[in-house]
């Protein structure tokens, strides 16, 4: 039972002060005021001073990435991937699981009670990368949407990736289909969901991407790739398939409402129509489209056309150390720089990171909103510290502000975050393992022949 809570429960109305009860991992009841007749022997949460929010969703990450920051800093999109496709390539399933310990700790850590994963290199012989990341999430004890990504057109098919870091299509699919029936859940409560994830128009071919919609169709999951995330790859889409990246994926069967899209920066007025008409959801990820100089999506124009839009931090090779609860006051700001004070409220943005996201990984019926029968998975934001108890408004505090120290992080019920501290994983050792993961993959790298330090000071 939590109690004396404010609670913006994203769907219905905002509660001052009341209480949310929960029963075995779903939310029993919600209400103001007291809470009623609590029973002996439940245990029982003060959430004075306290902002209850849904647990935030993350629909686009790339976690091991975390063993890969602060290289290529100043680069495009296609620079930036050409320059770190090496590194990449001598990752392996020890990097992964370092990586997406550190990587997940860290979202857990800014209320994200669900992320999904796409990982699309796969270099052979580096150990079962799939499960290495999937053993992480367990331990960290997040909801986890791994999308089990690849890449089949390296140069010599006219695609940007070395070869050395693509796989053959056949390998593709009898692994995805693998990692399907090895991992999915499609229950109520599931932990772990698995996604099919062909990378990009720009380093999966035609038939990856229709074969894998196939194969995700087949077996009822979902689908997810990147798209419309820089004008370079808008250009290579005219150039290559004589169409722009909305239009192609439609041609390849890849809109649709089981399918979300992280970026979709680079859209035509048609093309938010095609994605609102399908129920095709896109994944915003502001941060990183930023670093990199993207561009920056339409959101507000998206939301008022009725096309569905999650958040995601991307990798933290582009984004760096992105909290999720701070992409919220990201697409605020940008979306307002770009359209004006009334482009996107704060309760707005909490829902792109909440329900909006939920909607992304086919799990609205569970996730991302606080309603009996949901899934009883919480953040508890403290927002009466001595600088935050300052705004009249506690969803103001935070999406307006950097986010809040978390009291509480709930996932299916069960503390994940117990006072700004991770519990289900010793915190300093989650963190010490995204150091070794860097150290590892940049001493694997090397002895490969790439240079680190060339990447971070290019100039030197
Ligand atoms: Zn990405």
């Amino acid at each position: 039972m939590i109690e004396n809570v404010y609670i913006a429960p994203v769907a219905g109305p905002e509660i001052e002060s009341g209480y949310i009860r929960i029963e075995g991992d779903r939310i029993a009841e919600l209400g103001a005021g007291p809470a009623p007749g609590v029973p002996d022997g439940t245990a029982r949460i003060d959430g004075t001073g306290c902002l209850a929010t849904p647990g935030l969703v993350n629909t686009h990450h790339h976690l091991y990435q975390w063993a890969s920051q602060g290289l290529a800093q100043d680069a495009t999109l296609f620079e930036w991937l050409t320059a770190l496709y090496q590194v990449w390539a001598a990752m392996d399933a020890e990097v992964v699981h370092g990586a997406a310990t550190a990587g997940l700790g860290w979202l857990a850590l800014s209320g994200c009670t669900t992320s999904s994963d796409h990982h699309y290199v796969f270099p052979k012989g580096r150990g079962d990368l799939l499960a290495a990341e999937i053993e992480a999430a367990r331990e960290v004890g997040i909801r986890f949407h791994p999308a089990r990504g690849s890449m089949d057109r390296g140069q010599s098919q006219g695609g940007l990736p070395p070869d050395v870091v693509v796989e053959e299509l056949d390998d593709i699919l009898t692994a995805t289909a693998e990692a399907v029936d090895a991992y999915h859940d499609p229950s109520f409560s599931s932990m772990l969901r698995v996604a099919v994830a062909p990378c990009s128009p720009f380093s999966a071919s035609a038939a990856l991407m229709t074969e894998s919609a196939a194969l995700a169709r087949a077996k009822g999951v979902r689908l997810h790739t990147h798209i419309a995330e820089t004008m370079d790859e808008d250009e290579h889409c005219v150039k290559q398939f004589g169409l722009r990246p909305v239009d192609y994926m439609e041609q390849l069967g890849w809109l649709g409402p089981d399918v979300w899209f992280a970026h979709t920066v680079h859209l035509s007025d048609g093309d938010i129509g095609k994605l609102a008409a399908t129920g095709t959801g896109s994944a915003h990820c502001p941060s990183s489209n930023g670093r990199l100089g993207a561009g920056i999506a339409r959101v507000s124009e998206m939301l008022r056309r009725g096309a569905n839009v999650g958040l995601g931090v991307d990798g933290s090779a582009s984004s760096e150390l992105t909290p999720l609860a701070g992409e919220m006051r990201q697409a605020l700001l940008f979306q307002r720089a770009r359209y004006g004070p009334d482009a996107l409220t704060a309760r707005q943005a909490l829902e792109l990171a909440t329900l909006g996201g939920a909607r992304n990984l086919g799990r609205a019926g569970e996730l991302g909103s606080i309603e009996p029968g949901k899934l009883a998975d919480l953040a508890l934001w403290r927002v009466d510290g001595p600088f935050t108890a300052a705004v009249a408004d506690p969803v103001c505090a935070l999406v307006f502000g950097p986010p809040p120290p978390l009291a509480r992080v709930l996932v299916g019920g069960r503390s994940v975050v117990e006072d700004g501290e991770l519990r289900t994983v010793a915190q300093d050792e989650a963190g010490r393992a995204g150091v070794a993961a860097r150290q590892r993959l940049l001493r694997l790298a090397e002895e490969r022949g790439f240079t680190a330090a060339k990447e971070v000071h290019p100039e030197t």
